[in-house]
């Protein structure tokens, strides 16, 4: 919906009232106008919940420190992930980029050895939008956020865990996302993710 046609809406819904004014009482508060009113007000709040549920945030927190962004690339094992590197100093806070659900962990800790069998490096925490349309993959991490638990629900944000220090490559986070919509809507999301603003 456009503001236009939002404010179109919110005058309809007035509208709608003013004809209750002689009675709230045309059944009792559940007249026909006052029916119509009702539907239209929870149509605009369904909008304007869609418009503000999932504001974007970059993935490090602390804008003081420098962080450049890789290449998009496929996360390679998980099918229709598209990932970016965020390449910055190890020990530097990974925040949830909307509000969530954790929902699965997987990893190891990196100071065993320097990566599994698939040549992943860290812990790794998934977490899906509220909104359940993108499901992120959070890895490379050197420490998760210690109270953190599989089925908590993050906000944008939220501090979810620590940078790894990877020792002989650059440290970063890697991060990558799957959709519902499809690939190329997984492409759309990482990439508008990167240029998210940072919190503090
Ligand atoms: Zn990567």
């Amino acid at each position: 919906m456009t503001d236009k046609q939002r404010a179109a809406l919110l005058e309809s819904m007035w509208a709608d009232l003013r004809k209750t004014e002689h009675g709230y009482r045309e059944g009792g508060g559940g007249g026909v106008h006052w029916q119509n009113a009702q539907r239209k007000e929870k149509q605009l709040m369904a909008d304007l919940l869609k418009q503000t549920a999932h504001p974007l945030v970059y993935p490090i927190a602390n804008p003081d420190f420098h962080v450049i962004e890789g290449g998009l690339h496929e996360t390679s094992g998980l099918n229709g992930n598209w990932a970016i590197d965020f390449i910055c100093k190890a020990g530097l806070g990974i925040v949830a980029v909307e509000d969530a659900t954790v929902t699965r962990f997987s990893g190891h800790d990196p100071s065993d050895d320097t990566a599994d069998k698939n040549g992943v490096y860290g812990w790794t925490t998934y977490y899906r939008s509220t909104d359940g349309v993108y499901t992120y993959f959070a890895t490379h991490q050197g420490r998760r956020y210690p109270t953190l638990r599989v089925g908590m629900r993050v906000k944008a944000g939220d501090l979810i865990g620590y940078v790894g220090d990877q020792r002989y490559r650059a440290d970063h986070l890697h991060l990558g996302v799957t959709s519902k919509r499809g690939e190329a809507d997984a492409k759309k999301r990482i990439l508008a993710v990167a240029a998210a603003p940072r919190v503090s």
